[in-house]
């Protein structure tokens, strides 16, 4: 059995070879004219905002302030038959043909540079490999920091910077070949997770509880009353939040419906599709470090209540490099035991010390 709270972080430096870059000419003709053309349309020069410098920013942040006791992992490259489980044959070999290629897969911002494909592969291998780690007991849990991002990859396409779903398939793997038979998929990024919720949708056996930004916020899906098809139906949970929604609201969501949820589907794994991009800085809510730690918190003791405290983490969006580096160091020292404050406590007891020393120049006041 693993240490307590032993965390290990996965990564492999090949998914920085993917590097869209929105000059270079793209395959195929037409889909590079469409994209000229939603680019001359916008006001300022657009840059690609899902690149390597995200997790470069990330490993730095990890160096200068270590979490104690953090392990790190390689990963490896996800296998065809592995990708197979979620992925389509043909979006496969569509895909695989645009190895050595820059191409645009989507108007949906998705494109690949020469790299990008053995990135992807890594990516969706990597979170297996933490997967593999965690059901093994050599970590209680793991974080696999990837990119390309994964939760909005459907069966058949490639959408909002996703090519392969790196959860789905690690879900898959583990269902495949670990020998787990319900896994709980937790995502908290700020954009919905279509594509977890199209590959798994009539699937009883996996249940995804997605908060994020309500439609018509990116990707525009993920409304209350999606919640699954057949035998599938319920174990879609989907909770959209208004702009702006904060800890108070996102801590009262995963108490009064994931935890009842996971009471009732008692997973042997979770994995959480983590994105940082409900940190106010990336402009579209306003969840502090103090409430990714608490729901960190909340996710472990699911996890040690549930499934042995099988937890991984699967890096999804973020893209202001402060709070996404920030962000990840908080789950990072939560997961390994720190203390998760209580948000909105920071400088109360200050308050009440200052409040003190001012106090007697009131009473003097109304005495006087
Ligand atoms: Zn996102």
């Amino acid at each position: 059995m693993a240490d307590t709270n032993q965390v290990t972080v996965f990564y492999d430096e090949r998914v920085l070879a993917h590097k869209p870059d929105s000059d270079a000419p793209f395959l195929p003709g037409r889909m590079d004219r469409r994209v000229r053309e939603l680019l001359s349309a916008l006001k300022v020069p657009w840059v690609y905002p899902e690149h390597a410098g995200r997790l470069t920013a990330i490993r730095q942040l990890l160096e200068l302030e270590p979490v104690p006791g953090l392990l790190f992992e390689s990963g490896k490259a996800a296998t065809r038959e592995q990708l197979g489980r979620v992925h389509t044959s043909s979006y496969l070999d569509h895909v695989f043909e645009l190895r050595g290629h820059n191409a645009w897969l989507d108007v949906d911002t998705t494109a690949v540079s020469p790299g990008s494909v053995e990135a992807a592969e890594v990516a969706a291998g990597t979170t297996i490999a933490a997967v593999e780690a965690v059901i093994e007991g050599r970590t209680q849990s793991a974080f696999a920091l990837v990119r390309p991002p994964g939760h909005h990859a459907e069966p058949v396409r490639a959408r909002g910077f996703c090519l392969f779903n790196n959860v789905a398939v690690a879900a898959a793997h583990a269902r495949a070949k670990l020998g787990c038979e319900r896994v709980l998929i937790v995502d908290w990024d700020a954009h919905h997770a279509n594509g977890t919720q199209d590959i798994f949708w009539a699937d009883p056996d996996v249940m995804l509880f997605d908060i994020h930004r309500s439609s018509p916020f990116y990707p525009g899906t993920g409304n209350l009353e999606d919640v699954g098809v057949g035998l599938g139906e319920g174990t879609t949970i989907n909770v959209p939040m208004p702009a702006g929604s904060g800890d108070r609201a996102y801590l009262k969501a995963f108490e009064d419906i994931l935890i009842p949820a996971t009471d009732s589907f008692k997973p042997d794994l979770i994995l959480v599709s983590v994105g940082f991009d409900p940190h106010p800085f990336d402009l579209a809510l306003n969840v502090s470090y103090e409430g990714f730690a608490s729901m960190t918190r909340m996710l472990q003791d699911l996890a040690k209540k549930h499934c042995d405290s099988r937890l991984v983490f699967v890096l999804e969006g973020g893209y202001h490099l402060l709070s996404l580096s920030r962000g990840v160091r908080t789950v990072l020292s939560v997961l390994a035991g720190a203390e998760a404050p209580e948000p909105g406590l920071t400088g109360l007891a200050e308050v009440e010390a200052a409040a003190a020393f001012h106090r007697p120049a009131f009473s003097a006041q109304e005495q006087g």
